[in-house]
């Protein structure tokens, strides 16, 4: 693909529990920085995540996860902006936080196929489009039909290769390598003792060793 027609770089963001950092998270983000020439991938630990079970390891220690895991990796950055708001962490006002520090750069904020299925449950979901493109990873354990609102919101957006230049507006489907790997399975292996390599990195791997994370089934 060309490089985009923007005068600004273009930026990846990929926000998540990261409880912890996986390969499932690493390489469809890396593929698809490649696949759409973004010059930065911001990784975005959420401090209370609305939708979800809270997370198991503290923000500080995803955070540090995080940042072993990308160490020397090019264009990758950890983006704390959610660690210091108050409340749930909500993706509108990151990407709104994130534009105003980047008024004229396209934005690309990737969501799983998973998330993707239920994003008209998010706050504010349909402004996310004004402020940001989405991009959603194919993941394995495809979910079944989008909800009929979210269906017609889905094709309605759908990018083709002209709308490379917009700094927000589109859905970007991508078909990213698929890695049939989750944070609740990796915690699960810690919790029972089982090895968790090569489904993330080393060096993350002995932080949680160290740290003592995930000690036990209500981890997981
Ligand atoms: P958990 O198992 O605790 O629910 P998770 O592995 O889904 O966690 P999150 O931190 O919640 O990880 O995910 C952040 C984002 O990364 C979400 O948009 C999610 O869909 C996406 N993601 C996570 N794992 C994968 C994967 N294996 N392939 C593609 N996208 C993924």
């Amino acid at each position: 693909m060309d490089r985009f027609d923007a005068k600004s770089p273009a930026i990846g963001v990929l926000g998540g529990t990261f409880d912890p950092v996986h390969f499932g998270h690493l390489r469809p983000a890396l593929e698809v920085m490649q696949q759409l020439n973004l010059e930065q991938m911001r990784l975005i630990p959420s401090s209370i995540p609305p939708h979800r079970q809270q997370p198991i390891a503290s923000a500080k220690q995803r955070h540090q996860m995080l940042e072993l895991a990308i160490k020397g990796l090019q264009g990758f950055v950890v983006d704390d902006r959610e660690l210091h708001r108050s409340g749930p962490s909500y993706s509108v006002d990151t990407l709104r936080s994130l534009r105003e520090q980047f008024p004229d750069n396209p934005l690309f904020f990737l969501v799983g196929s998973d998330a993707f299925q239920s994003i008209h449950s998010w706050s504010r979901w349909t402004e996310l489009l004004t402020l940001a493109h989405l991009v959603v990873m194919q993941r394995p354990q495809q979910p079944g039909r989008l909800p009929d609102e979210l269906d017609s919101w889905y094709h309605t957006h759908l990018a083709n290769a002209a709308d490379r230049s917009r700094a927000a507006g589109k859905i970007w489907p991508l078909t990213v390598t698929q890695m049939a790997v989750s944070a609740t399975q990796i915690r699960r292996c810690f919790a029972e003792q089982r090895s968790a390599r090569f489904l993330m990195p080393e060096v993350v791997i002995s932080l949680i060793e160290q740290l003592g994370l995930y000690p036990s089934e209500s981890s997981v």
